[in-house]
């Protein structure tokens, strides 16, 4: 008997895992495995969203004009450069399925975004991993990887979970270098913690072949509400729409983002604190002797001993009512990701890993 049988490459993919959001029995739980924003989102967007309530029978815009105008003004960038999707996730899905197929190969680093293997097979190519040199994207070992079946290379800048970054030299090196018919993949999901960092505008900016990727699921505080946006050529911009639904945002979405985007004020204040907070955290960190890198992000990765000693430190934290991520998947079984909170927040992180340390 013939049967149904999936794509290639489909029953290959192993699902995606969230942070964790649920501790049984914790009542006062803080969540930090998720590098969500401690503040929320602005004011100004949770009003948008209330009144969206008594319009939602309306089919919403196709074409997301209002949204990109408002990131086109915002950054000064074209609006007509700018897509719009459901979280950066689709951003990303848009781009390696448009550019590459079975047969084809989509490069990732090693410490890179755990959707890029996944998104890889979803579009039916290969992922291949590439080797990062102190967790830190290494621009040659990418470069050595590329054959001719390379598509797409996707590098997340800041890294997730390392939250290094590479130099602006280097991404001008690997654009320069890879071949002009491979898209490179500019992931800025953390871009505004990185202070003086544009996200890969100026590479997108003046290049055919690359695609920036924003998100405000980060420091936008509205990861529930799944809208994400995309800078590049005109003529990619064009590739892309053409895969993306036409009713894949809802006026819901759109209003909370442009609301979102309008009110800077916000995201330099929680710029701020994420950066007072990242400071203290990464310096107490390393004070009870963990190794972390200096990052760039809303997280911390703090490196223990080995696995036995993240795991008992994490179940300190989770002995409190605090989650946190653990990295093994990311090839970092002895790391703890560690969302930056507010002052609060990290003082309980610091609270309870000093106490673990002086029992121990
Ligand atoms: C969180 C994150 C994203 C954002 O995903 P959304 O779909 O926009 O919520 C993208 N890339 C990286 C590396 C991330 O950590």
């Amino acid at each position: 008997m013939t049967q149904i049988v999936p794509q290639p490459g489909i029953m290959d993919i192993a699902l995606y895992q969230g942070g964790k959001s649920h501790l049984s029995g914790a009542a006062d739980v803080l969540k930090l495995s998720s590098n969500e924003n401690p503040l929320g989102p602005s004011p100004a967007a949770k009003q948008v969203i209330a009144a969206q309530v008594d319009l939602l029978h309306r089919y919403p815009s196709t074409d997301h004009a209002a949204l990109r105008l408002a990131i086109g003004e915002i950054h000064g960038l074209d609006p007509n450069r700018i897509i719009c999707g459901v979280g950066s996730d689709e951003l990303l899905q848009f781009v390696t399925q448009a550019y590459a197929g079975p047969g084809d190969e989509i490069i990732h680093t090693v410490h890179g975004f755990s959707m890029y293997p996944i998104l890889a097979r979803m579009a039916g190519a290969a992922p291949v991993c590439v080797p990062e040199k102190d967790r830190v994207v290494d621009v040659e070992a990418v470069l050595d990887a590329v054959t001719a079946r390379t598509r797409v290379v996707l590098i997340a800048n800041p890294g997730n979970p390392t939250g290094t970054m590479v130099d602006d030299a280097d991404l001008v090196r690997l654009a320069d270098d890879l071949p002009s018919n491979v898209v490179l993949v500019l992931d800025g999901a953390y871009t505004e913690f990185a202070e003086g960092y544009d996200g890969g505008v100026k590479l997108a900016d003046e290049r055919p072949n690359v695609l920036m990727t924003r998100t405000f699921s980060k420091i936008y505080g509205l990861g529930g509400l799944r809208i994400g946006w995309g800078y590049a050529a005109l003529e990619m911009i064009g590739v892309l729409n053409r895969i993306r639904q036409p009713f894949n945002l809802s006026e819901l979405q759109m209003a909370a983002a442009e609301a979102a985007v309008r009110d800077q004020g916000w995201v330099t204040d929680c710029a701020e604190l994420n950066a007072e907070q990242r400071a203290r955290l990464t310096g107490a960190l390393r004070q009870l002797g963990f190794a972390c890198d200096d990052s760039f992000g809303n997280f911390v990765l703090a490196r223990l001993a080995d696995e036995a000693e993240a795991a008992a430190a994490d179940a300190a934290l989770q002995a409190e009512g605090i989650l946190v991520r653990r990295v093994g998947s990311y090839g970092f079984p002895e790391g703890l990701r560690i969302t930056v909170g507010d002052a609060e927040q990290t003082g309980r992180v610091i609270d309870t890993l000093t106490r673990w340390r002086e029992a121990g």
